[in-house]
C-alpha cells in the first residue's frame, strides 16, 4: 500500500544543512522519493512511498523540536509518481524571490492572513455576503486553468515569484478594500502570499489553511471548488470528488477538458490543456501546426 504525504512548516531553523544531511539520511534509509526543500524558515516536502514507511518518516520527523506537530496530508499516489528523491537547501521553501521579507516565528509567518478551516471560509460567505469575498487563487495560471473556486481572481502568474509584482499592478487597487481569501494547493504559497498583500495595502486577507487539499478532504466537489487539482508530479491532476466539471477547453479541439498532456517537442516542452482523447497527443496545439507547416 503505496500513498504521497504533502507538508510544510514555517519554523525558524538555525543549521538548515544539518537538517538536510538528517532528512536525507532518513528518506533515503526509508526508501521514499520526492521532494524535500529546507530555508532557514523552515520545511517543505512531497513524499511518496509505502505507507508504513511514511508513518516512520512522520513520527521520527516530528521527534526535531521544531518540526512538533506538523501536519501532514495524505494524498492518493505512489513512489513512482517521483523520479528520485532531491533534498535542498534553498533561501526560501517557496520561491517568491524575496527570502529578507520572511520572518518567522514558532507560530509561522509573521504578518500573513488569518487562517480560515474550510468550514470557517463558508461561515465567512455566509456571514459576509457570496459578492463581498473575493478569491485570490495563490497558484500559477495553468493550474488554475482546471480547477478553481468558482469567480477566483487568477493572476498573470508562470512562477510563484511573479506574485510579488502581480499585486502591485492597479488592477487589483479595487480589492484592497474588499474581503480577500487567498488559497493555494496545500496552503504553504498563502503563508507569504497573504502577508505580501497584507504589506502591500490589502486591508482584509485570510488565507485558506491547509489549501485545496483540505478544502477537498470537507467538502469534495460539492462546495465552492469547482474542476480539478493540478499537482507537481507525474499525475498532473486530481480530483477532488467525483463527476468532476471540466472547465478547462481542450486547446486541440476546444472540448471541455480537466487534464494536460505533456508536449514532446524538447524546445517546447510544455503541459497542454487537453480533453480525455488529446491528451495522448504527442505535441502542444502550437507545436501540432508547426510540425504540420514544415
Ligand atoms: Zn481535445
Ligand atoms: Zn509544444
Amino acid at each position: 500500500m503505496q500513498r504521497i504525504i504533502l507538508y510544510y512548516k514555517f519554523v525558524p531553523l538555525t543549521d538548515p544543512e544539518a537538517v538536510r544531511l538528517w532528512q536525507l539520511a532518513l528518506a533515503e534509509g526509508l526508501n521514499l522519493r520526492g521532494r524535500i526543500i529546507i530555508a532557514e524558515h523552515g520545511i517543505n516536502g512531497t513524499l511518496g512511498g509505502d505507507m508504513k514507511d511514511l508513518k516512520r518518516y512522520i513520527k521520527l520527523t516530528r521527534t526535531h523540536s521544531a518540526f512538533k506537530g506538523m501536519v501532514f496530508k495524505w494524498s492518493d499516489g505512489k513512489r513512482a509518481d517521483f523520479p528520485k528523491l532531491n533534498v535542498r537547501v534553498r533561501p526560501e521553501i517557496v520561491t517568491f524571490g524575496v527570502p529578507h521579507k520572511i520572518r518567522v516565528s514558532s507560530q509561522g509567518v509573521i504578518g500573513g492572513g488569518a487562517r480560515l478551516k474550510p468550514e470557517q471560509l463558508h461561515q465567512l460567505i455566509d456571514k459576509k455576503g457570496k459578492e463581498n469575498v473575493i478569491f485570490f487563487d495563490g497558484r500559477n495560471a495553468y493550474e488554475a486553468a482546471i480547477g478553481k473556486f468558482k469567480g477566483a481572481v487568477v493572476g498573470s502568474v508562470d512562477h510563484t515569484r511573479d506574485f510579488v509584482k502581480e499585486i502591485k499592478k492597479p488592477k487589483y487597487t479595487n480589492l484592497k478594500d474588499k474581503t480577500v481569501v487567498t488559497y493555494c494547493t496545500g496552503g504553504v504559497r498563502c503563508e507569504v502570499l497573504s502577508m505580501l498583500m497584507k504589506e502591500e495595502g490589502f486591508r482584509d486577507v485570510y488565507q485558506l489553511d491547509g489549501g485545496i487539499v483540505k478544502y477537498g478532504e470537507a467538502f469534495g466537489n460539492e462546495g465552492l471548488w469547482e474542476g480539478s487539482l493540478y499537482v507537481f508530479d507525474q499525475r498532473i491532476s486530481v480530483p477532488l470528488g467525483p463527476q468532476v466539471k471540466a472547465i478547462g477547453r481542450c486547446s486541440h479541439c476546444q472540448k471541455p477538458a480537466g487534464s494536460f498532456g505533456d508536449c514532446r517537442n524538447t524546445d517546447c516542452n510544455r503541459l497542454f490543456i487537453a480533453c480525455e482523447v488529446c491528451a495522448g497527443k504527442q505535441y502542444c496545439a502550437d507545436c501540432s501546426l508547426l510540425k504540420a507547416t514544415t
